[in-house]
């Protein structure tokens, strides 16, 4: 926006001056300009789409100092240079370089004749200069980028997607679940270590770190491929899971809580896990879906731990129980759904 909108206004004097002082092409290329860069503004402004929109801004910006470099000659040289490097701002790297090249290929016969050697020299030179630096740099930036991405993402101690993943996962999930109509559900399960305090105090930190790295093994070795895993914050941990019906989460839930409760974790250590599950509801918000899921996580750790409780479904202001499962409307330590 700022790009485009800035552009606009920056070209209006050079159309009235071009106009005032008789030059009826130039005036009406650098209108067209004006009048391309403002709708390329409003259609970011109104759509917040900036993909397609970046690439037209660099062709018009490119191709409109080609077309002028025809019509006023060398002296519209300089123009070419932060316009090449707005490319490498705009588009991947490759493309940029592709573009600008194709731009000073372009420009070539416009020049032909009307310097003298040394100055072509000197612009072949500095355009080859300024794009192979924009090109370092550009690349440069997006791999630190895509490493910093990572890293927000990614929890250090088991490697697996930390909150802000799961956040950006359950958007995403909600988002396409708008877009399309879902076939089957889509399931959270939000479990906790039972006592894992007590594990740190008698074990210490480090076994406390190894085990929780075993736990997400754990979970990766139990959880189907359409599943995800994600940390939610110390001990605790969400699998989110898109199924036919709520009784394929509640038996992976079950699941988890089995083998935990039987693996032997490091030092010979036996854990057990507390979990809640709250199916998706596309009315809800994602925080109210979280929100179901921990209350039932809490009324599983109520109950005693070592137990998987399913939130209680809202609807019209009530709370109901899925009736195609053998749910006692609390917890289920050993139930399994029909
Ligand atoms: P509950 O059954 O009620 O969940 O009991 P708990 O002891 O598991 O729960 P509590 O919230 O009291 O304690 C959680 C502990 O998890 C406290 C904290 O030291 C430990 N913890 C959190 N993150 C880490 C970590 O990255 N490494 C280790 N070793 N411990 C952690
Ligand atoms: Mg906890
Ligand atoms: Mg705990």
């Amino acid at each position: 926006m700022m790009l485009t909108g800035g552009t606009a206004i920056g070209l209006v004097p050079f159309v009235i001056i071009r106009f005032s002082s008789g030059e009826l092409w130039v005036g009406l290329l650098d209108a067209a300009l004006v009048v391309s860069f403002t709708a390329l503004y409003l259609l970011v402004r109104l759509t917040r789409k900036t993909f397609w929109v970046s690439f037209v801004l660099t062709f018009l910006a490119l191709f409109g100092n080609v077309i002028s470099s025809y019509l006023k000659g060398p002296s519209q040289v300089y123009w070419l240079y932060p316009t090449m490097i707005i490319a490498f701002y705009l588009l991947p790297a490759r493309i940029a370089l592709g573009l600008n090249a194709l731009a000073v290929l372009l420009t070539i016969p416009a020049y032909a004749g009307k310097v003298d050697i040394v100055t072509a020299s000197s612009m072949m030179i500095t355009f080859i200069l300024t794009n192979v630096f924009a090109y370092v740099f550009s690349s440069q930036m997006k791999k630190q980028q895509d490493a910093l991405r990572q890293l927000s993402i990614k929890d250090s101690l088991t490697e697996i997607g930390n909150r802000r993943a799961l956040m950006q996962e359950l958007i995403n999930r909600k988002n396409d679940r708008h877009k399309q109509m879902p076939q089957g559900t889509a399931c959270l399960i939000l479990m906790d270590i039972d006592h894992f305090k007590a594990i740190n105090d008698s074990h210490g930190h480090l076994t406390g770190d190894d085990i929780l790295k075993g736990f997400t093994q754990l979970l990766q070795k139990i959880i189907p491929r359409r599943a995800r895993v994600f940390r939610y914050g110390g001990e605790e941990f969400v699998v989110i899971l898109e199924c036919d019906q709520l009784s394929d989460c509640w038996n992976l839930a079950e699941k988890i809580r089995q083998h935990t409760q039987s693996n032997r974790f490091v030092k010979d250590i036996q854990l057990t896990v507390s979990l809640g599950v709250a199916e998706i509801d596309n009315k809800e918000s994602l925080d109210d879906w979280i929100n179901r899921a921990d209350e039932a996580l809490y009324r599983a750790k109520n109950s005693g731990r070592n137990q998987t409780c399913l939130s209680r479904h809202q609807k019209s202001g009530h709370c109901e129980q899925p009736s195609q499962h053998a749910w006692d409307g609390t917890t289920t330590q050993e139930t399994t759904m029909r």
